[in-house]
């Protein structure tokens, strides 16, 4: 971890363990669920290897998901409180959704809930949250909603909802001394989540260092880079050439792209498999996994601010260099051998002229860039 407070034990790796499974507790809070849907279509690796433990040296998860478990009711939750009750550890939380202010409405009903308790009151997530977080191995927040907050979240909102981060504070730790792990995104690359958890029970289970974190808990080796750096319209950018209309495969900028400044893997990772992701597909970029979405970057069809100033100097500068890329070009485009024909090739051509494949009414036309007969 570049910064955040990453205690020294966390660094290395401690000694290999047979952990043959681990129980990951997946706790929904103010969410449309595309989260749930974007790890279902993660490859690498994909959930279904996971779940049967057929991945090398990383343990069978047996997940706890809401929408995806055979069990309901009391069954659901019986596994989250054998492990608030220190019986399931190590175990790993992931939060989907922002996280609700119950503190708004105490007393008065509730925003978020999962399972009864014994009097047949529902139990809010932010207490499964306040029970699950001290003794979990880490906490992963999947989504833009659960890392800062997201939609839900936007100005106005009624909830004053929030990120796991801001509710369980900065300073919180895991058991393995880890901060919340945050993997942003609206709905997030599945695989950027997958991989995330990939690497977190190879550090479980001894096998590996902690996952590199930046000061907000994002994994460095997926957000340490702007959009703008790995999109594939960056040489119309370059060249001060942008698109007029949607369908154009040029730079978006022009559309109100965020790509310059926001972090996020999308133009080289895609959305599924290699397949997909905004600019790729035609769309610009919106900054969906800043902490700063959704409320700094709306009204989305707006551009934003200093877009003028770099639009109209990257296409005076941009100009300039595309029109001299022209012309290198062109003289790239030209071996030196038909430039600069010298004496041996002047030799090589009389003897071609009178070699006895010379063909008198074609000359040396057939050859690429030749002479002809006449020269
Ligand atoms: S479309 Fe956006 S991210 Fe891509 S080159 Fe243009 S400004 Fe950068
Ligand atoms: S490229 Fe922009 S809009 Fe697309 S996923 Fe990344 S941050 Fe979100």
């Amino acid at each position: 971890m570049s910064a955040g407070g990453k205690p020294p034990e966390a660094d290395a790796a401690s000694e290999p363990t047979e952990l043959d499974a681990i129980d990951v507790f997946w706790l929904p809070g103010e969410a449309c669920d595309g989260c749930s849907i974007s790890t279902l279509g993660a490859t690498d690796p994909p959930i279904e290897d996971l779940l049967r433990g057929h991945v090398p040296h990383l343990p069978q998860i047996n997940l706890h998901h809401h929408e995806l478990a055979v069990e309901s009711g009391t069954a659901y939750v019986d596994g989250m409180r054998d492990a608030v009750a220190g019986e399931r550890d190590p175990y790993i939380v992931v939060v989907e959704g922002s996280v609700p202010n119950e503190r708004l409405i105490d007393g008065d009903g509730y925003w978020v809930s999962m399972g009864k308790d014994e009097q047949g009151d529902p139990i809010r997530t932010v207490d499964w949250l306040d029970r699950l977080a001290p003794g979990a191995a880490a906490v992963v927040a999947i989504g833009t909603c659960a890392t800062w907050g997201g939609v839900p979240a936007a100005q106005g909102n009624v909830t004053d909802a929030m990120g796991t981060m801001d509710y369980l504070g900065r300073d919180y730790r895991s058991e393995l001394g880890l901060p919340v792990i945050n993997v942003p995104g609206c709905a997030p690359v599945g695989d950027n989540f997958i991989e995330t958890v990939a690497h977190l029970l190879l550090h479980v289970g001894g096998f590996g260092p902690p996952p590199e974190l930046d000061e907000l808990g994002r994994p460095t080796w997926l957000f340490g880079e702007t959009v703008h750096r790995n999109c594939e319209r960056g040489s119309y950018y370059e060249e001060g050439d942008f698109a007029e209309e949607y369908g154009s495969e040029k730079c978006l900028v022009s559309k109100g792209c965020w790509g310059p400044t926001v972090k996020c893997n999308m133009p080289s990772r895609r959305n599924i498999e290699g397949v997909g992701g905004c600019m790729n597909m035609g769309g610009k970029c919106i900054g969906c996994t800043m902490p700063g979405f959704p409320d700094k970057f709306t009204p989305f069809f707006k551009k934003p601010p200093g877009s003028k100033v770099s639009t109209v100097s990257s296409s005076i500068l941009g100009g300039i260099m595309s029109k001299l890329r022209q012309k290198s070009m062109k003289n790239l485009d030209t071996s030196t051998r038909w430039e600069n024909p010298g004496l041996t090739e002047r030799m090589y051509q009389w003897q071609l002229k009178r070699g006895s494949n010379y063909d008198p009414d074609r000359g040396l036309e057939r050859r690429p860039g030749g002479k002809t007969g006449d020269d």
